[in-house]
């Protein structure tokens, strides 16, 4: 193959995964030309991920396809700790969660089968024209020549060998990313590796348990129980030692562990769709970028699933990524905003393993012991102020600060957060109105001639009404003003509205 005849893309990413898939439909949205390359013809068929979140419903809403995951998904109640004591259970503590809409304009909790959810993110990917998934495509090789990234890919189907050249190489391979090991990147395990058995089961019949996530705590064969729709249901149980997942193969082989939920149904209306076993591992891998290749998702964090945000973080990392790379691909921002990929969402994939970490702890943690203080101090835990709504609210922490995050030196700082999703005057959610770029939140108007250049420069003016939700918001962070990134983001937020609205056109420009 000669040089001239490899082809050229903006942007290539391994892996339509979750991640792959939300950053090539997030790139097209933003104008880039993308290719993603996948080793399989069609979704990973086994079900994984069961929950997400509003902040990542948000994202998919983003993505087009709100109406048709609300279809596929079921808000859930929130989170019950259970004590397994001779094997009855009794409800050490519950969090009720609000399963009305968040401020991210969606429910807080919500749970679904994550094939069905890749099977939509594929489908809707195909609305746009300038992003192209090829399966069969098993990606061997990446080297960065200095000026491009050369992909090097077998299609499977024929064996035949493919180059492509590309600005920007995203690694969205998953856990064995091959991307990960080409760039020299070494995983830090956080010391945690559980063998779990993984249950999925249909049935027509009515379980009657309480809607949200059931946590058994018990230090010797910790469990979770969760319906993910109207006729499917999944548990999740450590493994002893000495178990495997060949020795629960059948409803009956399963029925001591599944016997507390199931106890008046009959075998013959439980249908088991799959039983295995998964490690569950803990691990970041210590640096995500050389050059223009990045990687994100689990190639570049892996957490236990105990609070249903592996999905979830490469979701993240995707929305994090995609417009920078936009922004700098159009010469809007300088290339060093990409350095700030890595320094925001390592922090916050760390932050979410360790609270993986704490929740599997309070499931398993302490033996005895542990168990002593887990029935004395747990029962107590909703009583005590603030501590149930930090348990209940589902609101991640604030990105650290970097070029893209401007954090002055005081409390109750939005920089770094979310803005809300509220409905506006005109029936629309903000983030309908925003669309793919940055926006400027102020209580008073710019002067015409601003609004005018902030026009030009991309940003979107939404005034913050008296009494509306955003003037609440804006309120809470003892600011007048606030600049969002594209990815919702709060950049930098002001009192001297004015002040703000001359920073961001200094900050954004076209070339
Ligand atoms: C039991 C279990 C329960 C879970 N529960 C939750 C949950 O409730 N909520 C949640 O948010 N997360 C959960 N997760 C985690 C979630 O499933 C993963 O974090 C998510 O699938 C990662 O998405 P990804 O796109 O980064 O990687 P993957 O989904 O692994 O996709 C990687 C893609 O890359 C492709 N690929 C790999 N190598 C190559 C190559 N060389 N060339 C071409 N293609 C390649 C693969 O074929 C694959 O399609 C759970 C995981 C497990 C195991």
């Amino acid at each position: 193959m000669t040089e001239n005849a490899i082809r050229h893309v903006p942007v290539v990413i391994v892996g339509a995964g979750p991640t792959g898939i939300t950053a090539a439909t997030l790139l097209a949205q933003y104008g880039l030309d993308c290719l993603v390359l996948d080793r399989w013809p069609g979704v990973y068929p086994q079900p994984r991920a069961v929950h997400l979140d509003d902040e990542i419903y948000r994202v998919i809403a983003r993505l087009g396809i709100a109406d048709e995951f609300a279809a596929i998904s079921r808000p859930t109640l929130g989170l019950r700790l259970l004590d397994n004591r001779s094997q009855r259970f009794r409800v050490l503590a519950e969090f009720n969660r609000d399963p009305s809409r968040s401020p991210n304009g969606f429910p807080q909790a919500n749970m679904f089968d994550q094939p069905e959810l890749e099977a939509l993110l594929r489908a809707n990917l195909k609305r746009y024209p300038n992003a192209q998934l090829r399966g069969d495509a098993e990606v061997t090789e990446v080297t960065d020549t200095g000026r491009r990234v050369r992909v090097t890919f077998t299609d499977r189907s024929d064996g035949e060998v493919h180059q492509v050249d590309a600005d920007y190489l995203l690694g969205c391979d998953g856990a064995n990313s091959l991307v990960r090991a080409q760039i020299g990147s070494a995983i830090r395990d956080l010391n945690f590796q559980q063998r779990w058995l993984v249950v999925d089961v249909a049935s027509d019949a009515d379980l009657r348990q309480w809607e949200g996530v059931h946590q058994v705590c018990d230090p010797v064969r910790a469990g979770t129980y969760m319906r993910i729709g109207s006729a499917r249901y999944r548990w999740e149980f450590q493994l002893l030692a000495d178990e495997t997942a060949d020795d629960f193969g059948t409803i009956d082989a399963l029925r001591s562990l599944i016997a507390p939920w199931t106890a008046d149904v009959a075998d013959a209306e439980l249908t088991l769709l799959r039983v295995t076993e998964y490690t569950f591992r803990a691990q970041v891998a210590d640096r995500w970028r050389r050059g223009n290749i990045f990687i994100l998702g689990d190639a570049a964090h892996l957490t236990p699933p105990f609070v249903g945000q592996g999905m979830g973080a490469g979701v993240r990392d995707a929305a994090n990524l995609a417009w920078k790379i936009a922004a700098v691909h159009d010469g809007t921002l300088a290339a060093d905003v990409l350095d700030t990929y890595e320094r925001e969402r390592k922090p916050h994939a760390r932050h979410m393993i360790r609270l993986a970490l704490a929740v599997g702890w309070a499931m398993t943690g302490g033996g005895r012991v542990g168990s002593l203080a887990r029935r004395a101090v747990l029962p107590r835990v909703r009583l005590i102020p603030g501590l149930r709504d930090k348990v209940v609210d589902s609101t991640t922490p604030a990105l650290h600060a970097s070029a893209m995050v401007r954090k002055p030196r005081r409390p109750r700082q939005l920089a770094g957060t979310l803005c809300p999703n509220p409905l506006l005057p005109n029936g629309q959610r903000l983030d309908d109105v925003v669309g793919a770029g940055f926006a400027l939140i102020t209580t008073s108007r710019p002067d015409d001639a601003d609004e005018a250049s902030l026009r030009r420069a991309g940003v979107v003016v939404l005034v913050a009404q008296p009494g509306s939700a955003l003037q609440t918001w804006l309120r809470r962070g003892s600011a007048n003003a606030a600049l969002v990134r594209p990815d919702r983001t709060v950049m930098r937020t002001g009192r001297d509205a004015a002040a703000l609205c001359a920073w961001t056109l200094t900050v954004l420009h076209r070339r």
